[in-house]
């Protein structure tokens, strides 16, 4: 097999072997940059675009940097959104699968006491938003006494969203001998200050995109009144005919409108917004991604970040208010040199906006006229007969694992006073198994879960129908639950 291109980089055995099976085998221009550095536990500036790999550029040091013996967390990042938090810990849970490391996301709106139940356990990182990291630390319910790493995501989405001085307060919480890691888009003036103040000497880098791999959005607008604002839109996304898009609405009602409204047209179409449940939140990121349905409909929560292969069209139904929003919305498009179309609905109150966004671009967005009737009719049954196909399911990421992994349940747990060391002894009985072959334990009140490595699954399997663990034979099945089902069973 060709040579993992990161194994240049001082990395453990078991981290390339994930970078493997994710199919990361070259490193990214910005992984490039700040693996040496941050593997050197230096700190760091990053100005760069999502979807650049930084995830991982920050996420395969931490995995190397942390220490598994150690209880209490050593790794934080700070995000601002929720679903940013959750795409992070995926990524994270990846790329340190084979060395077994427990990650945890902390957020609003999802059990507080069960963020608190797992920190009792062993967390080797914590993904946070600040809200949530907060109360955890004024409830006393985290220990943040062991972080060596800090990593400051999307800085200047942070400041827009008034979280600064909770990450201040944040700050002030941890040792100060730690590595500081900030990224962001854009580099405003508070952002500067804010590494100016809190970091030691970083180093200040900046991934400018190769022309190959500028996102390619082709900028269109429209002029329309608000009274005929939806049939204009309708007309529009008729005759585009997307694969997929995200259509941004600046509220919540108006998500709840458009929705409604795309439905009536036959369009498989779901809603993303601030007031909805966590769970329907997580499910319906997770639907979307994977391509079960093709068109969303959403508010600024879905803008930032949020890593959907192959979007095709990203609409503004209504244009925001912050420039910086619009780069971030349309940056949902021609994401890894995918092309794309961003198309923008300007209303009279838009002038404003749309002259700023005229006078930023570098690009030229374009003034597009509304399609006739005919044009419409011509293209409508080209839309319908589009609806109508099956979507192509995606295979989730961490599918690649499963080969290689099975998850076992055993009918035991925190309740029966099991703990992790009672099941790695029983399985270490087993002939040909190694500690090595155990994956992530995850101990719940009356079940037990732990991820069998190697292909040496259905070995432990059969092994453990009729071996006692801690004193008895337990029942023990294969599990077929994913993280994303045990996220939901948690109550995330
Ligand atoms: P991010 O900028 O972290 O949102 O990453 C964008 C996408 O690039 C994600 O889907 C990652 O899984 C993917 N990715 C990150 N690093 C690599 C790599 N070295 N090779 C291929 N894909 C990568």
């Amino acid at each position: 097999m060709e040579q993992n291109k990161f194994s240049e980089y001082k990395l453990d055995e078991s981290i390339i072997k994930a970078l493997t099976v994710l199919k990361y085998t070259e490193p990214t221009p910005v992984q490039k940059e700040v693996l040496p550095i941050l593997l050197n536990e230096k700190d760091i500036v990053v100005k760069s675009q999502t979807g650049s790999g930084k995830t991982a550029a920050f996420g395969i040091p931490l995995a190397q940097l942390v220490d598994w013996e150690e209880r209490a967390p050593q790794a934080l990042i700070l995000t601002p959104t929720r679903e940013l938090a959750m795409q992070i810990k995926d990524e994270l849970f990846n790329i340190g699968r084979y060395k077994r490391l427990k990650i945890e996301a902390l957020y609003g709106k999802s059990s507080y006491q069960s963020q608190v139940k797992n920190l009792k356990q062993r967390t080797h990182i914590v993904v946070a938003t600040p809200g949530r990291l907060f109360d955890h630390i004024v409830r006393g319910s985290i220990d943040l006494s062991k972080i060596k790493t800090l990593i400051i995501d999307e800085a200047d989405e942070m400041f827009a969203m008034g979280f600064i001085d909770q990450v201040e307060d944040i700050l002030a919480e941890l040792p100060s001998d730690r590595t500081t890691a900030l990224f962001s888009a854009t580099m405003p003036q508070a952002v500067k200050e804010l590494a100016d103040s809190f970091l030691y000497s970083p180093k200040f880098i900046e991934i400018a995109t190769p022309e190959h791999a500028k996102p390619r959005v082709r900028q269109q607008f429209i002029r329309v009144e608000e009274e005929d604002k939806l049939k204009a839109f309708k007309d529009l996304f008729i005759v585009d005919n997307p694969d997929s898009s995200i259509i941004f609405c600046n509220t919540k009602i108006m998500v709840e409108r458009l929705t409604k409204e795309m439905s009536r047209l036959g369009i498989q179409v779901e809603m993303l917004h601030g007031g909805m449940e966590q769970k329907d939140r997580t499910r319906v990121m997770s639907d979307f991604k994977r391509g079960y349905f093709r068109h969303l409909v959403a508010t600024d929560v879905a803008a930032r970040g949020i890593d959907v292969a192959d979007i095709a069209l990203v609409v503004n139904y209504d244009l925001p208010d912050k420039t910086e929003t619009y780069v971030h919305r349309i940056g949902r498009t021609a994401r890894f040199e995918n092309k794309g179309k961003a198309l923008s609905l300007v209303g009279r109150n838009d002038e404003v906006q749309l002259e700023n966004l005229l006078s930023l671009q570098d690009r030229l967005v374009e003034e597009i006229p509304r399609p006739s009737r005919s044009t419409v009719e011509k293209y409508r049954m080209d839309f319908d007969r589009k609806q109508g196909e099956r979507p192509t399911i995606r295979k989730e990421k961490g599918l690649d694992f499963k080969e290689d992994i099975m998850k076992i349940h055993i009918n035991a747990g925190k309740k029966t006073k099991m703990r992790p060391g009672d099941v790695v002894g029983a399985i270490c009985n087993i002939e040909g198994v190694t500690a090595d072959d155990i994956g992530v334990i995850n101990l719940m009140d009356v079940s037990t879960f732990v991820e069998i490595l190697n292909g040496k699954g259905a070995k432990v399997l059969s092994a453990l129908q009729k071996m006692p663990i801690k004193g008895r034979p337990r029942r023990v099945s294969r599990s077929n639950e994913t993280e994303y089902e045990r996220d939901l069973r948690n109550g995330y």
